[in-house]
């Protein structure tokens, strides 16, 4: 007898498909299925009794015997493709390893090793991190979210591996989370260090075999802690007993392209789901979070003193207005001082390549990408000219295309131009680069940090890479370049993001031992966000950032949603948006204001123009069901199908 199946497949429409099938097959298995012309993966999501389709297709072969994903992952999932609106077999495949995707056997290749041997820290848990430490105790088994508010260096890691540790005892399984690649080599070592488990981690350094193995180890509970970044959130895990996100306001954990989702966001509906605490770490929270902590959605836990006993570092400001190099005097005559006394120097600038302007000294030319509204960027060792956006490079041009002077110039500076002009200041002394562009390689990161470590006196230069978490001991100054840009920024998150890359940038200087320094460059001393970040006052700002948003209406104190539409074609890409905007204005749902379309910011990226229009409802219920009902009747534009355009439910950018 053959039965009915509701199968998920990686397409881009709403709904599943219903198939035959005459073998015996588990809910949550792959199947390989005849769609259109060709076969394709699928999940069996249910069985059926009935069909609404007449002469239904047969599956054609079942790929797993045990399920790949169990009912409450699938539960899961389905919350998700509902709440972002986006077609669940989309989100299915997206949270699935690519080998799996594939439709590649589900076995393990290698099994993670447990750590022969573990360490004990050489220190006592503070009292402010055992009073944390306490009261996540106090919840485990039930949910409840937790902010742990910690200043820089406060030893938040050593909270999360004393709740891990608790978790294990009983038998449970933890999920962290952690930012885009900077912090997850620090992160690993120190979890294989500490506990006596298997530890699967998810990241981008990973092969495709490695995820497969951590993806079916955390599915078989063999692993007792799942190190991760954002995609990780959707790794089956049987005895889930905690999760963790460290460094929580970064933005890394918001995917921004096909499915777009918030892991740090969908942790509480996961914790939720599972009735289990999830904690999330920062020394800065994001704006929503202090929301819900002001709402009691969350209990905010505070490690106000470093670990350490060190006193968070010193901030100055080096006004810029008189100065004509890319380094203030006093900053290299600080450098020299620390370097002498066997220190460490950090510089940050979040520019790679050599530098960011290509022009013409005798006309007003300046070289631009032709497939986006962008500036190309100047990298020396290869001698080309890069777009950021699109990727393309050209041989720089020798004389100017508009005037025929050979007159060009770079104007500006990147990561490599500040290297080589460290590079004259300091002779003899290393520097060592680290941005896209320097750790490109395999394990190039790693080796870069193992150098820092080895504490040796030398200079770092680095992007936002470097922002994130890393525990460098012998680091005595900061120098923060080049951040004027963001204080003039268009984004409403703007200054909120700002004061927390200062904060986390300075963060880094002196964690053991001296208080440590910190000078940022700026060419706007005046301006207020220096008077908090000055004196380490995040949390003030946030307040007074909070108030503004409340005023304004804006996130958190409302919801939002981005249609966005792009096309080769820049009239079509934004009569699409008006086309849409005359639906939306049909739905009758109160409460939903509707901003557009406007252009973006960056109209055009590699030749396609991009458009936006914003829903904001301070009513999620009112937004989502415009959301859905705007879903349903989208097949009806007629430019449906002539432009490229997607969904964003509570964007970032
Ligand atoms: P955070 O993540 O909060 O910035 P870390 O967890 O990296 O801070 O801890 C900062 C440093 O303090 C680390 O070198 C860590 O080993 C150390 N540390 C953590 N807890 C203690 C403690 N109770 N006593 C002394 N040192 C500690
Ligand atoms: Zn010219
Ligand atoms: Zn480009």
């Amino acid at each position: 007898m053959s039965s009915i199946l509701e199968i998920a497949i990686c397409v881009p429409l709403s709904k599943t498909f219903d198939y035959l099938c005459t073998q015996k097959v588990a809910i949550g298995a792959r199947v390989e299925v005849p769609f259109g012309h060709r076969t394709k993966v699928g999940i069996v999501l249910a069985k059926k009794r009935k069909s609404e389709f007449e002469k239904l297709k047969s599956v054609a072969k079942i790929l797993d015997d045990e399920p790949i994903l169990d009912q409450s992952i699938i539960d899961f999932l389905l919350w998700a493709a509902n709440y972002y609106h986006h077609p669940i077999g989309e989100v299915i495949f997206a949270a699935l390893p690519k080998n799996l995707r594939l439709g590649k056997p589900a076995v393990i290749k290698k099994t993670i090793a447990i750590p022969a041997v573990i360490s004990k820290p050489d220190f006592e848990t503070t009292t402010e991190q055992q009073n944390a430490i306490t009261k996540i105790l106090q919840y485990s088994g039930k949910y409840h979210g937790f902010l742990l508010h910690g200043v820089t260096g406060s030893g938040k890691t050593e909270v999360y591996l004393h709740i891990a540790q608790a978790a294990l005892n009983q038998g449970k399984q933890v999920l962290v989370l952690v930012p885009e690649i900077g912090l997850t080599p620090q992160m690993i070592s120190r979890f294989q260090a500490r506990l006596k488990t298997r530890i699967a981690t998810i990241h981008s350094q990973r092969s495709e075999a490695q995820k497969l193995d951590a993806y079916l180890m955390a599915k078989s509970g063999e692993a007792g802690v799942i190190l991760g970044t954002r995609s990780a959130i959707f790794t089956p895990l049987p005895n889930l007993g905690l999760i963790i996100i460290d460094e929580e306001h970064d933005s890394s954990f918001k995917q921004q392209s096909g499915f777009r989702y918030s892991a740090r966001d969908l942790c509480f509906v996961r914790a939720k789901q599972g009735n289990i605490p999830v904690v999330l770490g920062t020394a800065t929270p994001s704006l929503e979070m202090l929301k819900r902590v002001i709402d009691k959605k969350i209990t905010r836990l505070k490690l106000a003193n470093r670990a350490s006993g060190v006193l968070l570092p010193k901030v100055s400001l080096l006004d810029m207005r008189s100065e004509t190099g890319a380094l203030s005097s006093l900053l290299l005559e600080k450098m020299r001082l620390h370097l002498e006394g066997g220190k460490q120097v950090m510089l940050f600038i979040n520019r790679r390549g050599y530098a960011p302007v290509y022009f013409c000294t005798e006309c007003s030319w300046k070289a631009q990408c032709t497939h986006c509204d962008s500036g190309m960027i100047y990298h020396r060792h290869i001698n080309r000219l890069k777009c950021h956006h699109c990727g393309v490079e050209q041989v720089p041009q020798q004389a100017c295309p508009d005037c025929g002077k050979q007159a060009l110039e770079v104007f500006g500076y990147g990561t490599e131009r500040l290297e080589e002009t460290l590079s004259s200041h300091f002779a003899g002394v290393e520097i060592i680069r680290i941005d896209r562009d320097t750790t490109r390689r395999k394990k190039a990161f790693e080796q870069h940090l193992e150098q820092i470590n080895s504490g040796k006196p030398c200079i770092i230069v680095g992007t936002q890479m470097l922002a994130k978490g890393h525990d460098f001991s012998n680091l005595a100054l900061v120098g923060i370049m080049d951040i004027d840009g963001g204080l003039l920024s268009n984004n409403f998150r703007g200054t909120e993001y700002l004061a927390q890359l200062l904060i986390q940038v300075s963060g880094r200087a002196g964690r053991t031992g001296k208080q440590g320094e910190v000078a940022i460059q700026t060419r706007y001393p005046q301006h207020p966000i220096f008077n908090y970040v000055l004196s380490n006052r995040y949390t003030q700002f946030a307040d007074i950032l909070l108030k503004q948003r409340a005023k304004a209406i804006l996130p958190p104190f409302s919801q939002q949603a981005l249609l966005c539409s792009n096309a080769k074609n820049k009239q079509l890409a934004e009569e699409f948006l008006q086309e849409a905007l005359g639906l939306i204005k049909r739905i009758q749902i109160s409460g939903v204001e509707v901003w557009g379309p406007v252009a973006n910011s960056i109209e055009k990226k590699a030749d396609y123009y991009y458009f936006n229009l914003y829903l904001q409802s301070t009513d999620r219920k009112a937004l989502h069901q415009m959301l859905a009902t705007f879903n349903e009747y989208a097949d009806t534009l007629k430019l449906k199908n002539k432009v490229r355009w997607y969904l964003d439910i509570n964007p970032i950018e």
